[in-house]
């Protein structure tokens, strides 16, 4: 079997026998092979001792020591008692936006095993299976480790220090010969905040707008839309919170696969009664899950969401009172709603019958409070802004924002891309959404603490 081999097995192999042994191999892919004759904990322990052993070979060549380093440690569950040298970091996934809590084992700086966090509100317990390869992100085999320089179409290794004193030279010529715009700085939105922001303070002392970052391509025209209609940018609730929603309508978003965890809180809220509608050309891994598939020809949601609304209208069933106290502008909207999108022109446009719309319609108005569910599907239309727009009308119309289990749940890509927008590399704003006048420039001088 392949882990009852011992460590002097490896030990007594000159270095190269043993990184291109078959099961060192095997160990690096990740176990793939059942374990009969081992309980849980001691798979657990060699699991983490394998992968270590395994990826530790492929990092330092002929250094076995390393090897027999991760070998030696007899590690248990941290807090367990006789636990030595392995040390919990609560970190989160990174692969996308609900942000799964993870406690990630570390020992000896190898990070050896990782747990989903039981007690996060969000995953309470769970990973999908990207998070669970979460892992890998830090030490998988195509990482880079270390500087590398391609001279002579061969990439060299370089240390760090040589590194960064010739990429600082060749900028500074850049700069000289071009100027500061003659360089585009790319940042991401899997940095955290403080990454984030030091990107756009670094890239402002630069003397340059020229970054950005992924939310550039992917929920840039919500920002657009949703800023435009209640001022902020950003998703009105959170995850867990869709636990509380009586109807739920998913246009544009296939959370099963894209974000796989948020289904949990979607499933607890179907053990509650909600009602789930799913708006997709296609039958996706969501759709599977709803009550109502309904299938629009793609891009025509603006469309389908205005002729339910030209329901909610003529049937009475927007929150007046709502509408009175906290939305300017819906009198107008209503005007060109009951003109534009009757069932017969919604049914031309999109492919879905009046009665289709009607029910939908019904659903929203029995079922309160409801949220709406984007993503991509929405934002990287090219009239995206304006889809997310009739989304916010829709369930501003429906008297759903500012409410626990309503509001607009737009669930993002990466796992900070939120946080990415509100204080980093944007070309169009200083940290905070500053903008870049005058005025903000002289805020931000103060704050770095240099003259403006
Ligand atoms: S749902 Fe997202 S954050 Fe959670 S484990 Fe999966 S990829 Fe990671």
């Amino acid at each position: 079997m392949l882990l009852k081999r011992s460590s002097s097995d490896v030990q007594s192999k000159e270095p190269s026998q043993a990184q291109s042994s078959p099961w060192i191999v095997q160990l690096k892919r990740g176990l793939t092979h059942a374990l009969p004759t081992v309980d849980r904990r001691a798979f657990l322990r060699r699991t983490g001792l394998g992968l270590g052993l395994g990826v530790g070979a492929g990092l330092i060549g002929s250094q076995l020591r390393l090897v027999q380093k991760a070998d030696a440690a007899d590690t248990l569950a941290p807090g367990a008692s006789g636990s030595k040298g392995v040390v919990t970091r609560r970190t989160i996934c990174t692969h996308c936006s609900v942000g799964c809590a993870c406690d990630a084992m570390v020992e000896n700086g190898v990070w050896v095993r990782q747990n989903p966090v039981f007690e996060s509100p969000i995953n309470l317990g769970a990973h999908c299976a990207k998070g669970a390869a979460l892992r890998d992100h830090g030490r998988g085999d195509h990482r880079l480790r270390y500087p590398m320089k391609l001279v002579d179409g061969k990439y060299q290794r370089l240390s760090w220090d040589q590194a960064l004193q010739e990429i600082t030279d060749r900028l500074a010529d850049i700069r000289k010969e071009s100027g500061p715009d003659a360089l585009f700085v790319v940042g991401s939105s899997k940095h955290n905040n403080e990454q984030a922001y030091l990107l756009r303070k670094w890239v402002s002392f630069w003397g340059s707008n020229n970054c950005d970052h992924q939310a550039r391509i992917c929920h840039s025209t919500t920002v657009a839309g949703v800023a435009n209609t209640w001022g902020y940018g950003a998703m009105t609730n959170s995850y867990n919170d869709m636990a509380n929603a009586k109807v739920a309508l998913y246009i544009g978003s296939n959370a099963a696969e894209a974000h796989p965890v948020s289904m949990l809180h979607l499933l607890h809220a179907k053990e509650n009664g909600c009602k789930v509608i799913v708006v997709d050309p296609r039958f996706t891994r969501t759709a599977a899950k709803a009550d109502k598939h309904i299938r629009i020809r793609s891009g025509t949601d603006i469309a389908f969401l205005f002729g339910v609304l030209h329901h909610i209208f003529q049937n009475g069933w927007e929150d007046q009172a709502y509408l009175d106290a906290r939305v300017w502008g819906m009198d107008q909207v209503k005007q060109d709603v009951m003109a534009k999108w009757t069932p017969d022109k919604v049914e031309e446009v999109c492919g879905v019958d009046g009665d289709t719309t009607l029910m939908v319609a019904r659903w929203l108005h029995e079922n309160k409070p409801g949220t709406v569910v984007w993503c991509m599907g929405q934002t990287q239309h090219t009239i995206g802004h304006a889809i997310v727009r009739a989304s916010c009308i829709l369930q501003l119309a429906l008297g759903n924002v500012g409410k626990s289990g309503g509001g607009t749940n737009i669930f993002r890509g990466h796992d900070n891309v939120q946080g990415a927008t509100d204080v980093g590399p944007n070309p169009d704003s200083l940290p905070g959404y500053y903008g870049v006048i005058e005025g903000a420039w002289k805020h931000y001088a103060g704050v770095w603490g240099v003259d403006y």
